[in-house]
């Protein structure tokens, strides 16, 4: 494609980035027949083609109109169209500079509304000593919150097994997260006792916090930055302890970090740092999966039999991870199926499930009609914002899929079960109002 960037960007770390990108685009359009926002709206400029067109014109000079605005909104930043482009075009590195100069070059500023609801969720979700205390609460009177609300706000788990620390030789960090500890705590735990089961200590550095997405997708890139370099110096005397690894439990924060080395290229201080953290990032699957044998040993039955895995985009297209999920449940004696259009996001998206909760809705109402369809008892995925979205519309337990090996460990407590508290959730499906099948999707030109 060719390019004629305007004077305001040329010659500029993004304006030479950008221009690289759009330079390998051919237009050939391969990318927008996987696009999920395209599948739903079916215009071409909800999808990658069309958003690349979009930026491009706005970096030549066009005007940052509302309109523009709205289709780089629109967009899930899933990354399914890198998988399918055969000319290597980085969709997600371009739409992040582009939704920053679109938002820079604005010809109408975001309505108030828009601008409260991103400052919140910018603030609010990042900050452990907000979150956490307002999650407590959720679960508390999660009974009487209204049905938009309570979706929103998983059920306490029943599963009271433990991680008990044990010194071990070979130690990890894990990335605690910042929502994952208040609305999830059981994945933290199940991940720290499968990795003990296989004689791995896991560190958790208390001063790491978010690994900087949400700030990053919501258009705070400095913000992002900061919290990138809070976690790369919070992990740094461990990593120089000599740990071995940074192990993922949410595939969204793996992506995230795999891309530090990136972001602070041009930060003399950071960007060695930086580029070491993020190669010693590893989603769990990925450290688990040369344990199988042994970690098989030592399971009893699992859970449940039969579950539909759905594969995070952030796993599948950001860090273009497949398989290691899949082999693992198998060996552990699951009968493992992936939906048609698995390579479909379900629409949550870090924050798109508050912003755009239309589309997401939609999304999300496709894929479990699609995970319905494997008959499955329970439904796994990696990410904690794909687990709580899916559960919002299903009575089927959404559960991660660590969860399942470590409730097959050996150990005193609960075991975790199935449906723990959708109780409610479970009956409005079995009125007949969960998610209902879409029609078809129109077919890409
Ligand atoms: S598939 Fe790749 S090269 Fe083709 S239009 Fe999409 S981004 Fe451009
Ligand atoms: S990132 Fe996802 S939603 Fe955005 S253009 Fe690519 S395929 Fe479409």
């Amino acid at each position: 494609m060719e390019t004629h960037l305007a004077d305001f960007i040329r010659g500029t770390a993004d304006g030479d980035e950008a221009e690289s990108i759009l330079r390998r685009c051919v237009h050939c359009g391969f990318c927008t027949a996987t696009c999920p926002t395209y599948q739903l709206l079916g215009d071409e400029l909800d999808g990658p083609r069309g958003r690349i067109y979009l930026i491009k014109d706005v970096l030549e000079g066009a005007p940052a109109t509302p309109s523009v605005r709205l289709h780089l909104d629109r967009c899930l930043t899933c990354r399914n169209c890198e998988t399918t482009c055969p000319s290597g075009v980085q969709y997600g590195r371009l739409v992040d500079i582009g939704r920053k100069v679109v938002e820079e070059r604005a010809t109408e500023p975001r309505p108030l509304l828009d601008r409260l609801k991103r400052t919140a969720l910018r603030e609010g979700l990042t900050r452990r000593w907000l979150f956490d205390p307002a999650m407590r609460i959720g679960k508390t009177v999660r009974p009487i919150l209204p049905a938009a609300l309570a979706t929103k706000v998983p059920p306490t788990s029943r599963s009271t097994k433990r991680y008990v620390r044990v010194e071990r030789p070979r130690k990890m960090l894990m990335l605690a997260g910042c929502v994952q500890p208040a609305m999830a705590p059981q994945i933290n735990e199940a991940t720290m006792r499968v990795l003990d089961a296989v004689g791995v200590e896991t560190v958790v550095a208390r001063r790491a916090g978010c690994c900087g997405a949400i700030r990053h997708h919501l258009n705070d890139h400095d913000g992002a930055l900061d919290d990138a370099r809070r976690n790369i110096d919070a992990w740094w005397p461990a990593i120089e302890a000599g740990a071995e690894s940074i192990v993922m439990n949410a595939s969204g924060c793996g992506a995230m970090i795999r891309e530090y080395g990136h972001l602070l290229r041009n930060d003399p201080v950071y960007a060695e740092k930086a580029t070491r953290v993020a190669a010693l990032t590893r989603d769990l699957s990925e450290v688990l999966l040369p344990f199988s044998d042994f970690l098989v040993s030592k399971l009893q039955a699992p859970t449940a039999r039969r579950v539909a895995w759905h594969p995070p985009c952030t796993l599948q297209h950001a860090q273009q991870i497949r398989g290691p999920v899949e082999a693992l449940l198998t060996a552990a004696g699951v009968d493992v199926k992936l939906c048609a259009e698995s390579h479909l996001c379900c629409g949550s998206a870090g924050t798109y499930s508050v912003l755009q909760p239309e589309l997401a809705t939609a999304l999300r109402d496709r894929k479990l009609t699609q995970l319905a369809a494997t008959r499955p008892e329970a439904i796994v995925s990696a990410n904690i914002g794909c687990i709580t979205h899916l559960q919002s519309g299903t009575g089927t337990p959404v559960l991660h899929w660590v969860e399942l090996i470590a409730d097959a460990l050996p150990g005193e407590g609960v075991r975790l079960g199935l449906f723990p508290g959708e109780v409610r959730q479970a009956a409005r499906v079995r009125k007949g109002k969960g998610p209902k099948p879409l029609p078809d999707p129109p077919r890409p030109s």
